[in-house]
């Protein structure tokens, strides 16, 4: 029998899952571990409430979770209620599959300024994660600034733009619904340092900004490159460009209509943060991209900015004992080996790139990986006590385990709370959530 703990129950946590049962079938056993008493990670708290067909997802994980070898182990935080050193004692293999919960520092000066927030944070926070929910981010002002031309950036964006209507059938937590109801913002600007043939934005993503119904988006001219040029993009990018070149083109009547408007400033590196307690102002150096790179030009200038969100990539948390790659912001790993027995995937182990879906081949690569250690016999060849070692520990400490079955005793309660239309209401507070299991 092969033992396995997967810590973190998110995409890479269940997409590992499901490889490792097709690879050993009956032979195996999978706990999940997770630090909340709730499945799916970035499904939960990092998909845009108002994409629920993305987070659809989750029920192939739950086919997975229902599986009689595999465990979700919900309410232990792997590194505090328990080491990795201790499940090695008792699983072959542990796999890291965190993602990757923290923001890339932004670096300049005011950064710690009131109303400036990371999209860990912000997106956290409209998504309900425990961690965010009393952030209270202050929309009473007229400018939004949201800094990088990632998926996150637009979700960020779009989320800020929103009518209360438009988010009929997502699940928003209440108290981001009530904020936004009562939000001023009449600009939201995107900044990015590169140019329109930079951005990282997907077209249907993209496409979504032009159908809101209080909001427009505006490209200026000047800042697309010719329009022969894009035939060398690759075809995703060219649809997004295409779709700023059509932003460019909307009429001032239609923005005149629209009582918000999302400004793309592209070329346009952050400086400095400006404020006196809270952010007021963003300075930025406007910038030319040489060789695909920003390069500043010495020019500044400053755009008002009551709220900022910097959505400009991830990093992993780091775990005692566990080499970490700083530079990269994930485990040092080769292919997902870590350390004999250790491994990681997903976000974990290549940053935060890709879709959801990117995250399947990486758990069947782990585990292709963790069978050649264990054939080679790499991992010892004694018999590992799996669930039952670690229930024992878990009892020792007086670990108060969330299971699957009080996952959906958990989730019924969600649902039952949903408002009107709306898939569920979430906790946001682990002790309602631990309450709600019954
Ligand atoms: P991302 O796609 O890597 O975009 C990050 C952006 O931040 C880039 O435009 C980058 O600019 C910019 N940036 C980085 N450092 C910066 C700095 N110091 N100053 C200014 N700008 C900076 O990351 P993401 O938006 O966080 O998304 C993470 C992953 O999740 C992506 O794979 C994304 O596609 C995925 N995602 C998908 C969806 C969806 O499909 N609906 C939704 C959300 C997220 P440079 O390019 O110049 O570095």
């Amino acid at each position: 029998m092969r033992h396995i703990a997967i810590i973190g129950s998110g995409p890479a946590g269940y997409y590992t899952a499901e490889a490792a049962q097709k690879r050993w079938e009956d032979d195996v056993r999978i706990d999940i571990f997770d630090m909340l008493p709730v499945p799916y990670g970035l499904i939960r708290t990092g998909v845009a409430p108002d994409h629920q067909s993305i987070k659809g997802v989750s029920r192939r994980y739950e086919k997975t979770a229902l599986s009689d070898n595999v465990r979700f182990v919900g309410n232990v935080c792997v590194g505090r209620d328990v080491t990795i050193a201790e499940l090695q004692q008792s699983y072959d293999a542990v796999v890291l599959a965190t993602g990757a919960p923290n923001d890339r520092p932004l670096g300049i000066p005011g950064a710690e300024l009131g109303n400036v927030f990371g999209s860990a944070a912000f997106v956290g926070w409209y998504n309900g994660h425990p961690q965010f929910a009393d952030l209270d981010p202050n929309l009473s002002g007229r400018h939004a600034v949201v800094i990088g031309m990632g998926n996150v950036a637009l979700d960020v964006a779009r989320i800020l733009a929103k009518t209360e209507g438009e988010f009929a059938g997502a699940d928003i937590v209440t108290h981001a619904l009530d904020a936004l109801r009562a939000s001023r913002l009449q600009t939201i600007t995107i900044v990015g340092r590169r140019g329109p043939h930079q951005i990282m934005m997907t077209p249907k993503e993209l496409g979504e900004l032009a159908q809101l119904e209080r909001a427009s988006p505006r490209v200026d001219r000047d800042d697309l490159p010719d329009e022969g040029e894009d035939a060398l993009l690759e075809p995703g990018l060219r649809k997004s460009v295409a779709h700023l070149r059509s932003f460019a083109a909307i009429p001032e009547s239609v923005h005149a209509d629209k009582p918000i408007e999302i400004a793309f400033d592209m070329f346009a590196s952050p400086h400095e943060l400006l404020g006196d307690g809270s952010v007021r102002a963003i300075r930025l150096e406007r910038t030319t991209v040489e060789a695909g790179r920003a390069r500043g030009t010495g020019e500044f200038y400053d755009i008002p900015a009551d709220l900022v969100v910097s959505c400009i990539g991830y990093r992993t948390s780091p775990i005692p004992e566990v080499p970490f790659d700083e530079r990269a912001g994930c485990f040092a790993n080769d292919e997902g080996r870590i350390l004999p027995g250790i491994y990681c995937v997903g976000w974990a182990r290549r940053g935060p790139s890709g879709t959801i879906g990117t995250n399947r081949p990486d758990g069947f690569g782990v585990v292709e990986k963790i069978a050649e250690d264990i054939d080679s016999g790499a991992l010892g060849r004694a018999e590992r006590k799996g669930r039952a070692g670690f229930d024992a520990l878990a009892s020792e400490r007086g670990l108060d385990i969330v299971t699957f079955r009080d996952w959906k005793k958990i989730e019924e309660a969600e649902e039952q709370a949903a408002r009107e239309g709306a898939p569920r209401e979430k906790f946001v507070d682990i002790a309602a959530m631990i309450k709600a299991r019954g």
